[in-house]
């Protein structure tokens, strides 16, 4: 059997190892700063709500205020000129207009009481929700009862966390980018000899690879096959380490000797 083919492709899985060892150097990072961003949207659409909110009611209790005052002034004006009615049909009239800016008043003034009710409301939510920040029941807070000074410090925070994380990574990336590069090219490299030298095993090996695992060729470990802890036939070890392969029977990886491993890293630094 020619040994030759099998460890073209155990340094093809150790390049791939090298480089996959480099990027988890990341540790979730990509995956965290997605998960802040989401957070962060989330908290940034509440205030934002809560803001519109209190812009429309700061909107409609100055125009309220507004038609009190127009009405005030309008009825201070009918009972100017009631006091020169010259008789009482007159007078009358005047009464109805002043009576109909009194009901304009009483309407106006339920209406500023809505929004000082709604605003009561508001805070006495928060109110609750502070007090249950305080007894740390945090799974009982809905939405409305979160205060909006913590929304407010929330944002903050989380702003804060992603713009760090962000700048972790970016130095990971950064740090990590030229030894990638060179790994990435040794790759390359290393794929065409083995398309050249052994094409099946590659083929293998991609298809492997094309599924969930993460590595197609695994060190033969304890008798087992190290990527799924399946144990390999007594009457292969042999083979395996006389520097041949044996396909798993449960996860079809390619299992090696771990002197292979050993060969293929002293050959690649
Ligand atoms: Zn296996």
């Amino acid at each position: 059997m020619d040994h030759t083919k099998i460890n073209l492709i155990v340094r093809l899985q150790h390049i791939d190892n090298l480089i996959e060892s480099i990027m988890s150097l990341q540790k979730g990072l990509p995956e965290e700063i997605a998960a802040l961003d989401e957070d962060l949207a989330f908290t940034s659409r509440q205030i934002e709500a809560r803001k519109k909110i209190a812009d429309e009611h700061l909107k409609l209790r100055e125009r309220l205020n507004g038609t009190i005052n127009d009405c005030k002034e309008k009825i201070r004006s009918f009972k100017e000129k009631q006091t020169l009615a010259r008789n009482n049909k007159e007078y009358d009239a005047l009464s109805k207009q002043i009576e109909y800016e009194e009901k304009e008043i009483a309407q106006a003034e339920i209406q500023l009481q809505d929004i000082a009710h709604a605003e009561h409301h508001a805070q006495e939510l928060q109110k609750k929700g502070r007090e249950l920040i305080a007894e740390n029941r945090y799974d009982e807070i809905s939405e409305e009862m979160m205060p909006d000074d913590v929304l407010q410090q929330q944002l903050e925070d989380l702003t804060r966390q992603a713009a760090m994380k962000r700048e972790e990574l970016e130095s990971i990336v950064v740090e990590t980018a030229e030894e990638i590069a060179q790994l990435r090219q040794t790759l390359e490299s290393q794929r065409s000899e083995v398309a050249r030298e052994a094409k099946r095993l590659l083929d293998k090996y991609d298809h492997l690879k094309s599924g969930t695992l993460q590595n197609a060729v695994v060190k033969l470990d304890r008798h087992a096959c190290s990527g799924c802890n399946t144990r390999v036939p007594t009457n292969r070890h042999t083979l395996i380490v006389q520097g041949g392969f044996y396909v798993c029977e449960s996860c079809g990886r390619i299992v090696v000797h771990e002197r292979l491993f050993e060969e293929a890293a002293a050959g690649t630094r």
